[in-house]
């Protein structure tokens, strides 16, 4: 049974929680739930950390760094958990522990900046930038550990603890991580706890953490905001993205579809941002269609693409996809669930679907992409940004300063120009609009851990 990690102590749960493996749809482990006690315990030892872990930053870079190696020896365990618990191949799984090391060798490796605002006869007027203390970091289940290491690494580096609630469908890596976390840092300055979101609630309305940081759902993001505004705690939100592709009308299609749909479906299109919508000129949609459909039905379905992660999204993405063909959509390829077990879809290219489809107008999170004409540039840009969404967008084409152009029209926070979701840990992450609140890596991730303070001496 894995255990939660408390004060660097293994821990098991007041009572379990079925873990399913979506590649056969069977119940495959359990998973521990945290008790309110346990929930207060966790807090309390990440507050009682702080103290030591905020004093000193070279201790902590250090710390951090032997982290990294720790988690990189214990890939093949890690990796082995998340195939179980998210049905990735081995391959998409097995990147996820090396994310996480680089993250961890990056932020280590950042300089924590104290602007010099004046200095003179009169005054030194310094800003630091102080950690939060304890921070609450809530993650979803499609990349569990990637998206974790986004926020411990930069809470770690700015002096924060922290207290990981990972999603209850995918538990597993996240508990193993939260093992080796226990072991490698001073007890108390990671700790992971799991259950529902239930719990979620209970960690965002927690009197102790003053920072929440929360990747997943916009509903989520909305309960979270609501709650943790009640009590003014500090707030990132990374939420959902519908990204818009625009294809120029000299794209060269040889080229750039088979980059675009290995984007749209890696990790079976489950990511937050990832080519969901693609936008064709008139004269070239019926050969982009076929293109896109034929690089579509080249993919293995098993060894190149896993399943859907959860029952609810399989059966999200069965119902868009029905719902779209009866609507009048044409289908390119694919189209239906594979049949035998676990949650398998068919590689789908949708064309002719109208805007407002649900596979067009919502998120839809899954390997079904709609291709859609259009015969002014002008209209596919404000077709595009015709949504509550706004995490990427990308514009591809010969004229890379046309491209350019029209890529920084979309309303977004990373647009791209001849790729799409390309994401380093040196470059600030966020989302316009519904797709986020705050920013996630870069210098400007690092800050969202901190606050300012000033420090003025007077020399007079
Ligand atoms: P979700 O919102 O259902 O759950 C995410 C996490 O929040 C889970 O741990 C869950 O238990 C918890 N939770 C749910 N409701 C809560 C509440 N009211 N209060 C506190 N915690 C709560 O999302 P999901 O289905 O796990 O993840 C898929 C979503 O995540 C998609 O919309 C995707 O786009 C988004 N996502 C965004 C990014 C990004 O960086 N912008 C990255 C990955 C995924």
């Amino acid at each position: 049974m894995p255990t939660m990690t408390i004060d660097g102590a293994p821990v098991e749960g007041s009572q379990t929680f079925d873990v399913v493996n979506p590649a056969t749809g069977e119940v495959a482990a359990q998973a521990p739930q945290c008790s309110p006690e346990q929930l207060d315990d966790a807090f309390a030892a990440a507050q009682a950390a702080g103290r030591g872990w905020r004093a000193d930053v070279d201790e902590r870079r250090k710390a951090m760094l032997r982290l990294a190696e720790a988690i990189t020896a214990a890939g093949d365990e890690l990796t082995a958990d998340l195939v179980l618990e998210t049905g990735k191949p081995v391959p998409v799984a097995a990147s996820e522990p090396g994310i996480c090391a680089a993250w961890l060798q990056v932020f280590a490796d950042m300089e924590i900046p104290r602007r010099v605002l004046q200095d003179d006869a009169s005054a030194l007027i310094e800003v630091a930038y102080r950690p939060l203390g304890v921070v609450a970091a809530i993650t979803p289940w499609n990349f569990p550990l990637g998206l974790a290491m986004w926020k411990i690494a930069p809470a770690l580096l700015a002096g924060n603890t922290v207290v990981l609630k990972p999603s209850p469908f995918t538990p597993l890596a996240t508990l193993r991580m939260g093992q080796i976390m226990g072991e490698v840092l001073p007890p108390g300055v990671v700790n992971v706890v799991t259950g529902g979101d239930d719990l979620g609630r209970a960690v965002v309305a927690h009197p102790t953490p003053r920072k929440i940081t929360f990747t997943g759902s916009v509903a989520g993001g909305k309960s979270v905001a609501a709650s943790a505004g009640a009590d003014l705690k500090r707030l990132t939100l990374e939420l959902g993205g519908n990204d818009a592709t625009i294809l120029m009308p000299d794209v060269d299609l040889a080229s750039a579809v088979p980059r675009i749909l290995g984007t749209a479906f890696f990790n079976t299109g489950q990511a937050c941002a990832l080519p969901k919508r693609i936008y064709v000129p008139d004269a070239l949609y019926d050969e982009a269609v076929d293109a896109f459909a034929a690089a579509a039905s080249a993919i293995e379905v098993g060894p190149q693409m896993g399943p859907l992660s959860t029952k609810p999204q399989y059966e999200r993405i069965t119902g868009l996809a029905a719902e779209a063909i009866a609507g009048g959509a044409r289908v390119a390829t694919g189209g239906a669930p594979v049949d035998g077990p676990g949650y398998y879809f068919a590689p789908t290219i949708l064309a002719d679907v109208a805007d407002d489809a649900r596979v067009v107008a919502e998120e839809q999170f899954g390997p079904v992409l709609p291709v859609l004409r259009y015969s002014d540039i002008d209209d596919a840009v404000e077709r595009a940004n015709s949504t509550m969404f706004g995490l990427c967008g990308s514009a591809w084409g010969a004229d890379v300063d046309a491209a350019r152009a029209v890529a920084e029209r979309l309303e977004c926070g990373s647009t791209f120009v001849n790729t799409h979701a390309a994401l380093l840990p040196t470059v600030p992450f966020s989302g316009s609009k519904w797709s986020g609140v705050g920013v996630e890596n870069g210098v400007e991730g690092l800050l969202a851990f901190t606050e300012p303070q000033v420090v003025h001496t007077a020399r007079v």
